[in-house]
């Protein structure tokens, strides 16, 4: 067989006029008495490629007669194209129909919506839409990797299966081996896990924050970049079952220090989509499930400072903004989205840090502010994503991180070896959690985070 060629080499001009051969699937053939024009893809790019199937060719009938879906190989000559909306095309002397297509083939030209495609995900990445997506969000992992690596941090893998039950962070799956009818209970009539795999009750992690820290204890500035699992029962769409989240965790830093690292994060990312998948990002935006401003948005945010803002001045603007919101502005409680929304949306239009949030709202690790109300937190809120970073400066003193679990009513002893860290070398630090699936909506566009994910695991939904 001889070399074949992908289309994306085509358009980037690396392949000489001439012989060719290319396998891609059939997205339309318009046939004619003639000839036929076939258009394909083959994923390795946002470009379709046009065939011309000359009638005399061989193999023309089957080829000709592909329907959408249909995998072909070609033979043919790469020319430079006479027709206005292609800069090159093949005319074809042969080729086969590797895979055929039927006409019930879902991803016909009408039924696309997004639903639609979500109950058939299977055959997602076909699509123009989900190509565009997915080569960003690969885009976008790819930088995460070379941003932390360019600023010398360790790259770690923190355990999936945690016997940590207090991380704060969410609800969590369990992990047994035992049937659920033959769990003995103990006297006081909770499950008795002595008889399961770990000889102890076990979850799906929430965060990887918590052993995170103890390498930043060692190797001064490492990152996380895995699966993360939330059982909360928040059928949104922004949150899932099962997503993933890069969570960076540095020595001797402050607060300020991760939410300049969270913010210049944001902006890599942004630049390395604009940088490498410009043509996903005009697809994109031309579609009606996208804003039409998105470069434009991208482009400006990726230039621009974030703005930050207390959680008291953020709530004293909420009260004075005179909206009525839904869930009513109280110091001391928490922001709900709709006041995220506000801020990032209509007050600041643009991204926005809010820092020093009121302890009860936030996790027991978080460093403690003099005032004795609040803690060094901070949300990343942008619009039309709410929070994609929530981050702390945590909390290095020992006796203050006791009294904190104990006024919280936590139980110590299963954290001995977190509480260890403050005892023996402890130091300043900081990190946060950013979720990937949250950047990917913001920089894609798309409205829904189960259009981000390969497969999306959600309440009462499990399928693929
Ligand atoms: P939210 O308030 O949006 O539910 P959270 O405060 O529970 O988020 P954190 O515990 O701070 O989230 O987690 C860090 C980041 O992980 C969040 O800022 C968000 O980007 C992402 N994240 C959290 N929960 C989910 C989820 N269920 N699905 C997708 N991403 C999530
Ligand atoms: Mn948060």
């Amino acid at each position: 067989m001889r070399k074949a060629t992908w289309i994306k080499e085509i358009f980037e001009g690396n392949v000489a006029l001439g012989d060719i051969f290319l396998r891609g699937w059939v997205r339309s053939v318009r046939k004619k008495k003639a000839f036929s024009f076939m258009v394909i893809n083959d994923g390795s790019s946002q470009q379709n490629l046009q065939i011309v199937l000359d009638a005399d060719i061989e193999n023309y009938e089957a080829l000709s007669s592909c329907h959408t879906g249909a995998c072909v190989a070609i033979r043919g000559k790469l020319v430079e194209s006479q027709g206005k909306n292609q800069s090159y095309e093949v005319v074809a002397v042969g080729g086969s129909v590797l895979g055929s297509s039927q006409q019930d083939y879902p991803l016909q030209k009408k039924a696309t919506s997004l639903e639609f495609l979500r109950e058939n995900a299977h055959l997602r990445a076909r699509t123009n839409l989900f190509g565009a997506v997915f080569r960003i969000r690969n885009n976008l992992a790819f930088a995460t990797h070379r941003f932390f690596q360019e600023k010398g941090f360790y790259y770690i893998n923190t355990p999936i299966i945690t016997g940590i039950d207090a991380e704060g962070a969410g609800e969590m799956f369990n992990v047994s081996t035992l049937s659920p009818d033959k769990v003995k209970k103990t006297d006081d009539g909770s499950f008795d896990y002595k008889n399961d795999y770990f000889g102890k009750s076990t979850s799906l992690t929430v965060s990887g924050q918590l052993e995170a820290e103890t390498f930043a204890m060692g190797m001064g500035k490492v990152y996380t970049f895995g699966p993360t699992f939330r059982s909360e029962n928040s059928n949104t769409a922004r949150h899932l079952a099962e997503f993933w989240m890069i969570e960076p965790e540095v020595a001797f830093a402050d607060l300020d220090d991760v939410a300049d690292l969270g913010a210049d994060y944001i902006k890599y990312l942004i630049q390395s989509a604009l940088e490498g998948c410009r043509d996903e990002l005009d697809f994109l935006q031309k579609r009606p499930e996208v804003d039409d401003d998105l470069v434009e948005r991208l482009m400006s945010v990726s230039n621009s400072e974030f703005t930050k803002i207390t959680y008291t001045a953020a709530v004293d603007i909420l009260i004075d903004c005179g909206k009525k919101f839904e869930f009513p502005v109280e110091w001391g409680k928490e922001l709900q989205t709709e006041h995220e929304r506000y801020l990032s949306e209509e007050k600041f239009n643009g991204p926005v840090i809010v820092t020093d949030y009121p302890k009860d709202c936030k996790a027991f690790y978080m460093k403690q502010n003099d005032d004795g109300k609040t803690v060094r937190a901070m949300d990343i809120l942008l619009p039309g994503v709410g929070e994609i970073i929530g981050g702390s400066q945590r909390e290095e003193n020992l006796d203050k991180l006791k009294q904190r679990m104990n006024d919280m009513g936590m139980d110590q002893d299963s954290l001995w070896w977190y509480l260890d860290l403050r005892k023996h070398g402890t130091a300043p630090h900081a990190g946060f959690g950013l979720g990937f699936e949250r950047a990917i909506m913001y920089i894609t566009g798309m409205k829904n985070i189960r259009d981000v994910i390969a497969f999306p695991r959600t309440p009462k939904s499990a399928d693929f």
